[in-house]
């Protein structure tokens, strides 16, 4: 039996595209084999990767004049690879942290011998609010700024894209990609794990403005280089097939959909809803500040969070799985990305009132 999956990732994916996955498992595009074992320089690899790209370049809307990637090492790769590729040590890099993933990347990037500079910090807030439009300030000569547009586990999203005048902008898209339309022009870099509306884990996805090919440290290893990346398809070294194959599957699942404006009035529904139970219970409750509550990570935690466990266990018994919120938060989390339909969000609503009637 399938359940909805609430997992902040690898989350779940469409039925309809691991149906399609598993029919063609044994003999892809009459190879007489699995995807997962064809050649990547074969003809219908090739061909399937290309596909893949533009698809993702038509949905996200992505100009000529950006790169697209497939690189392995998933999103905390990028940590490391974003200052290899684009600055130099000494190098002043600017961050906004609104949780526990910007920070990890802030971290990170210190390692790499630049000067990384906090220069918004909602840590006051205990990581529930995003900086105020308009209030973001680069620091003049900055590499690049780096942000979190959405905090996963925290729940915490921008409403806005920073304007951060000349200063690349770089955005760690993991858990909101393809959730709504964006304005890929806006950016320097877009980089994202793949296991939340991308399907299975294994790579990043890493869209690149050309004018930012040419930065990168001598010493980066070769297969995290982004001009050499680039240049080879993305196909330096073996890459992962599986993970482009399935993501070119979830791509045509979303375009089917409406593509990202599709996605955008079925995430808006399914939040909205949640959220607007979740205020007007007594019996649960959300930190976020309303402006920057999170579309695709909804945590909420109950008073007496002795029945957090009970609730998690049960509501799985229901088929409401992977409900536990991340340790350092307590309480629950549903993530709710683009493949949960709002029959999953509905269903754990009527759990929730449920739970609240015996419990309350
Ligand atoms: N950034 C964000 C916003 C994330 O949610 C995650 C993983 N949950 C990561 C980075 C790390 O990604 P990965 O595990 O793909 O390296």
């Amino acid at each position: 039996m399938r359940v909805f999956n609430f997992s902040a990732g690898p989350a779940m994916m469409p039925q309809e595209v691991l149906e399609q996955a598993q029919a063609e498992l044994l003999d892809w595009q009459n190879t007489g084999m699995s995807v997962a074992e064809v050649s990547h320089r074969s003809k219908e690899f090739v061909a399937c990767a290309a596909h893949t790209e533009e698809l993702l370049r038509q949905i996200m809307g992505i100009g000529p004049d950006f790169k697209v990637l497939f690189i392995q090492g998933g999103a905390f790769g990028q940590f490391a690879d974003v200052p290899l590729n684009l600055s130099k040590p000494g190098d002043v890099v600017d961050f906004v942290l609104t949780g526990q993933w910007g920070t990890k990347a802030f971290k990170e990037a210190k390692k790499f011998g630049v000067q990384a500079t906090v220069v918004a910090d909602e840590k006051s807030s205990n990581y529930t609010t995003t900086p105020a439009q308009g209030s973001i300030r680069p620091t003049p000569g900055s590499a690049y700024l780096h942000y979190t547009p959405n905090e996963t586990i925290g729940g915490v999203e921008f409403g806005y894209v920073p304007e951060t005048g000349d200063v690349p902008l770089v955005a760690d898209l993991s858990s909101t990609i393809l959730s709504r339309p964006i304005d890929v022009s806006k950016f320097g870099v877009i980089y994202a794990g793949t296991q939340k509306n991308m399907g299975p884990a294994g790579m990043a996805v890493v869209i690149v403005r050309d004018d930012l090919l040419d930065r990168a440290r001598p010493d980066t290893p070769s297969i995290w280089n982004y001009r050499l990346m680039a240049e080879n398809n993305s196909m330096l070294n073996t890459p992962p097939t599986f993970s482009i194959y399935l993501l070119g599957k979830i791509l045509e699942w979303v375009d089917a959909r409406g593509g990202l404006e599709g996605m955008e009035e079925r995430n808006r529904t399914k939040a909205e809803t949640l959220y607007s139970f979740v205020d007007s219970s007594g019996f649960y409750s959300n930190p976020v500040a309303h402006d920057s509550r999170s579309w695709m990570n909804v945590p909420f935690l109950m008073a007496n969070s002795e029945l957090n466990k009970q609730f998690v266990a049960e509501a799985a018994e229901a088929g409401l799985t992977n409900l536990a919120g991340h340790r350092s938060v307590g309480g629950m989390r549903a993530s709710i990305y683009n493949a949960m339909p709002q029959a999953g969000v509905d269903a754990l609503i009527d759990f929730m009132k449920e739970f609240e009637r015996v419990h309350a």
